[in-house]
């Protein structure tokens, strides 16, 4: 009060202007600047860095809801949601007791538990094509392992994968791969060896003529075709109808298995997965982000034959020390009940709905050209007319025009995956009124936009 006396009204709403204006991350850039010593990029996954936006990424301090909190105080709405496992928000009270509950047993045994059934059980109970189920760490181990499985069941050395579709960082399958490989356009990385990757083809995706022509020429040499049933990690791609019957023509006229990476998609787009809503009746599915409901989980699953490959019960190797481990369970289990009493699928379907059709309204409005893809609580926005069905033409997006609109809704408040190429993630948290300010920050964002 003392201070405001000798201040005019008029040098007062300056003040809060400028305070409106800069957006303070002094406290996250000098945070920055110490791990970029520590850690390579400053980070522990290449997503995490704010490479495709410029600028130097945000330190979380923490989370509560839907909302993410910066080590400078600054609050946002979170679509990020630590890029899918957080459907049900950050700190969800069942997630949290039954941790707590569980820490004073231990964090680790290396010896069978209750927990690991109970989350199986819960699995293959949610997920039609899922006989039996093994636990690992990440969705990385999750694929990397089921390309083993298909590869030692099958006796076939090939695989196909399709171009934009990201499996984690397994070296067979670091090829043409989407997510933060695709934001940096390395096709390729050093250190995958030809040989490593010579056994993997490249298919476009929704690309019928193109599987189907592959499969004439050698279909009894692949052993399997992996895919994600909904793109994320080129941004939000929806498989076409052709191209999902051409999957299910394959693995029944080839013996080809389709190994179907609902890392992303499971317990996300459906509670029992997006091949629920294509149909489809994968060999093996694998699984990752939702399941450990915020704490490292994979794993993968499938016919109950080949399953039975895996070592003790079969030959192909594949083993972790805490594969399983307590914690992790707990989460999973109290995430995926969670869901499945309280369904929150139509609820997204409905916000989904709203967040898409406000925002690109405000875009027709300013025509800036802009498209959505979005199944559920998962979407993307692309900066083109469209569609946008494959990897071809996710690339034709204005990058410099996603870049300018990421900054101008960090600083309203919102906080959106740094690429055009990922999705963005709606949570149980989210409420209508989040996505109306939402939806008001990107009407202001454009509007800056056309007018500069
Ligand atoms: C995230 C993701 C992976 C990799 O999972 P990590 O836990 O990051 O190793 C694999 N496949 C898909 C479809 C993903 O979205």
């Amino acid at each position: 009060m003392l201070g405001i006396k000798s201040l005019s009204f008029s040098e007062i709403q300056k003040k809060i202007e400028r305070k409106r204006i800069m957006f303070d991350l002094s406290k996250s850039q000098k945070a920055f600047a110490e791990a970029v010593q520590l850690l390579p990029g400053g980070v522990n996954s290449p997503a995490r860095a704010f490479g495709a936006v410029g600028g130097n990424p945000i330190f979380i301090d923490h989370a509560e809801g839907v909302r993410l909190f910066d080590v400078d105080g600054n609050e946002y709405i979170d679509y990020v949601g630590s890029w899918g496992p957080m459907i049900l928000g950050h700190g969800h009270p069942y997630v949290t007791q039954a941790l707590e509950k569980v820490l004073h047993s231990g964090t680790s045994f290396g010896a069978p538990t209750l927990w690991e059934s109970e989350l199986a059980k819960i699995v293959i109970d949610a997920v039609e094509s899922v006989e039996m189920v093994r636990f690992v760490n990440s969705g990385t181990e999750a694929t990397m392992s089921a390309i083993r499985l298909a590869r030692g069941a099958t006796g076939r050395d090939k695989i196909v994968k399709f171009a934009g579709n990201y499996h984690g960082h397994v070296d067979s399958l670091l090829v043409a791969a989407g997510s933060a490989a695709a934001t940096f356009s390395v096709p390729n990385s050093p250190g995958v060896t030809e040989g490593t990757s010579r056994d993997t083809v490249i298919l476009a995706y929704n690309d019928v003529p193109g599987l189907l022509s592959l499969f004439e020429k050698c279909g009894s040499e692949i052993a399997a075709v992996i895919f994600e049933p909904v793109v994320g990690n080129m941004g939000c791609v929806i498989m076409s109808p052709e191209f999902c019957d051409a999957l299910t023509f394959v693995q029944k006229t080839y013996g080809t298995l389709l190994i179907c990476d609902e890392v992303m998609t499971g317990f996300r787009v459906a509670y029992a997965g997006a091949q629920s809503l294509l149909g489809l009746r994968p060999d093996i599915t694998t699984f990752g982000k939702i399941i450990g409901g915020g704490l490292p989980v994979g794993a993968y699953g499938g016919r109950r034959d080949i399953m039975q490959n895996i070592l003790p019960a079969g030959k192909v190797y594949q083993a972790g020390t805490l594969s399983g481990n307590p914690l992790a369970m707990t989460a999973g289990i109290a995430t995926l009940k969670t869901l499945r009493e309280m369904n929150p699928y139509p609820y997204l379907e409905r916000l989904g709905t709203q967040l898409v059709d406000g925002v690109l309204s405000a875009a027709k409005k300013h025509r800036i050209p802009l498209c959505a893809n979005r199944v559920g609580a998962m979407m993307t926005f692309f900066f083109q007319d469209g569609p946008v069905t494959d990897w071809e033409t996710a690339a034709r997006s204005d990058t410099a025009r996603f870049a300018e609109y990421f900054w101008k809704m960090i600083h309203q408040g919102v906080y959106f995956p740094c690429s055009q190429f990922e999705a963005l993630f709606l949570s149980a948290a989210h409420t209508e009124d989040d996505i109306s300010r939402t939806v008001a920050a990107a009407e202001k964002a454009f509007t800056e936009i056309v007018n500069k």
